[in-house]
């Protein structure tokens, strides 16, 4: 341990902490903005800076070890003076149209400018340097806002390992680029939404769709139904005021009806569906042969990536759509007929805490039912927003139930929601339909967390099936090149391109820390402890949807609505 003294209070710390982390333990705050407490420090932007008894100049409290009899000072006059410098010379150089951004009022710079604003400001506003780079169908790139703090890099690069975004040139002109300086779309960003969640202000955002949702809620000739994803009511509650997990799930129905939608379903059932589907295609592959280990496909910013990185080892990806997207070719095709709609009029709309679905909806294979399937995605934010501005008060709000055919789930369906949870939503269902035993336990504990890779053995009678989970994609990286090599243990591999899974998707709610994404994957367990149904095989929905339409897993109209291919992406930027 290391004897310090902070602001005059005397303390112990481990050896290796820095000033930011000893003064954290002491509760007191420095204010920081390229610091990320899950990202490597970096010491770019310095407004951390310190006073260290005896150091000639200030230090970077979040790079500058604590030493023995270190006595550190944080909030005295030249500091302070420092700090508003350094801001002043940050703002400088930034649009500042607050009102008109995205991040107003959930914006690092704007915090500390709310603070540390130089009076009177000594510089002119700078004009716009740069294009707004909207050249993708999902992120949108606003480099005059970005303040070089490098969080997007190391979120792209190290955990996602995907380098579709880099630095070019210095000083004044240093800026934050997609591969080759090129525009986003030609880099091989696969539209995971990690980098909006790194970046402290409004550089980095998903394309906003409120509009044209609301030019379809006042359409009389639409029939505007929605689908909500697992993960977004754990974190929805964060986006109103409430706190994670705490939204309940009739509260969140009664919302929707009262925003405009016409009909509520639930994509949790089509996880059940996308359980039954891929659970019938792995036992499958592994008696009759097939691509082994078979891979999950039901996150689009894994697909784009495998796509991307892994062309070669497309076979070994599920056949299976996503929930979102077997949700889509369902609600024009067997839900219509349900419920005598037109299936023309049918405007279908899905409420998904992922940026990448955005994209996934767009795709020409996506158009099962005849026309696109999923006509347009809105993220948890932007839900938000959507309840936002239409004063919803949750408080008083009575709750509702959803809407038949494709609104009932089990628990199963439910931790899809989590990294994990579509492993051990699968062999609840797996290893039932091949011992034809009922299982004792239905928690896979092993599979469960956020350890980057997990795994777990089960006995499906007499065999042994290994399986893995990774979440993120440098996680993912080296359980694909394990494959690649030949070198793979496994026969089943769940991946989730987003850290802790669905919940820590790149259109959650904003999080810095993985230790927010922990929590709302504690709450998707508590949920699924609480449902009556916890294997998607006894969902009864799903059953009747195959006793009337489907017929059988795997069977043709499976293959026609909720199976498709994948094809290698453009390499040419890599
Ligand atoms: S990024 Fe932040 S400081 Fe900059 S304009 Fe947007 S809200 Fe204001
Ligand atoms: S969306 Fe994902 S892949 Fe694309 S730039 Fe951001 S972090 Fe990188
Ligand atoms: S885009 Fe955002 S995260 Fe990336 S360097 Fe700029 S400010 Fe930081």
């Amino acid at each position: 341990m290391v004897h310090l003294s902070i602001d005059g209070i005397n303390m112990e710390v481990p050896a290796g902490s820095t000033i930011l982390q000893a003064a954290q333990a002491a509760g007191i705050k420095i204010p920081t903005l390229c610091w990320h407490p899950d990202q490597a420090v970096k010491a770019n932007c310095r407004i951390c800076v310190c006073e260290v008894e005896g150091a000639r100049v200030l230090q970077a409290a979040c790079s500058t070890p604590v030493a023995e009899g270190m006595v550190i000072r944080t909030r005295t006059p030249k500091v302070i003076k420092a700090r508003k410098t350094i801001l002043e010379l940050i703002l400088a150089s930034h649009p500042q149209d607050c009102l008109n951004c995205i991040r107003n009022g959930n914006c690092e710079l704007q915090d500390l400018a709310a603070v540390y604003t130089p009076d009177p400001p000594r510089f002119a506003l700078a004009g716009r340097r740069h294009e707004v780079d909207t050249s993708t169908a999902v992120i949108v790139r606003d480099p005059d806002k970005c303040v070089l703090c490098c969080r997007c890099l190391e979120a792209c690069n190290t955990t996602q390992s995907v380098f579709a975004l880099g630095l070019a040139e210095r000083g004044y002109e240093a800026m934050v680029v997609p591969t080759m300086g090129k525009p986003l779309a030609e880099s091989p960003c696969v539209m995971c939404g990690q980098c909006i969640h790194a970046c402290p202000v409004g550089a980095i955002y998903e394309k906003q769709q409120l509009d044209d949702l609301m030019k379809a809620i006042a359409d009389p000739d639409k029939v505007v139904v929605t689908q909500i994803a697992p993960a977004v009511r754990l974190a929805i509650g964060e986006e109103v005021d409430m706190t994670t997990g705490d939204m309940p799930m009739e509260a969140l129905v009664a919302g929707l009806r009262q925003v405009g939608f016409d009909y509520v379903l639930h994509t949790n059932f089509t996880a059940d569906l996308t359980i039954m589907e891929e659970g019938n295609e792995l036992l499958k592959r592994l008696k009759e042969g097939g691509a082994l280990p078979m891979v999950t496909s039901c996150s689009p910013g894994w697909i784009n990536f495998c796509e991307t990185f892994y062309p070669d080892l497309l076979d070994n990806l599920s056949t299976c759509k996503s929930p979102q997207q077997m949700f889509g070719a369902l609600v024009k095709t067997y839900w219509a007929d349900k419920m005598g709609i037109d299936p023309k009029k049918i405007y279908s709309v899905s409420i998904m805490p992922c940026t990448a679905k955005k994209y996934e909806a767009g795709r020409p294979e996506m158009r099962s039912s005849g026309q696109r399937d999923v006509d347009l995605v809105l993220t948890t934010r932007e839900l938000g927003r959507l309840f936002r501005m239409s004063c919803i008060d949750f408080e008083h709000l009575a709750g509702e139930e959803f809407d038949p055919w494709m609104g009932t789930y089990s628990g199963a369906g439910v931790i899809f929601g989590a990294t994990g949870g579509v492993m051990e939503a699968a062999l609840r269902t797996v290893y039932e339909v091949a011992t034809g035993e009922e299982l004792k336990d239905l928690n896979f504990t092993e599979v469960r967390g956020m350890e980057g890779i997990k795994e777990a053995e089960v006995d499906l009678a007499g065999t042994t099936v290994k399986v893995a989970v990774a979440h993120g994609l440098g996680n993912a990286r080296q359980l694909m090149d394990q494959v690649q090599a030949g070198q793979s243990p496994y026969h089943f591999i769940e991946i989730m391109a987003c850290p802790g899974g669905c919940i820590g998707g790149g259109g959650q709610p904003l999080t810095k820390a993985n230790v927010k994404r922990a929590e709302r994957i504690d709450a998707i367990y508590v949920e699924d402890e609480h449902c009556d149904i916890r294997k998607s095989h006894e969902n009864p929905e799903v059953i009747t949807l195959y006793n009337e339409f489907l017929d059988e897993p795997l069977g043709h109209l499976s293959h026609k609505l909720l199976h498709t291919h994948y094809h290698p992406r453009d390499k040419k930027f890599l």
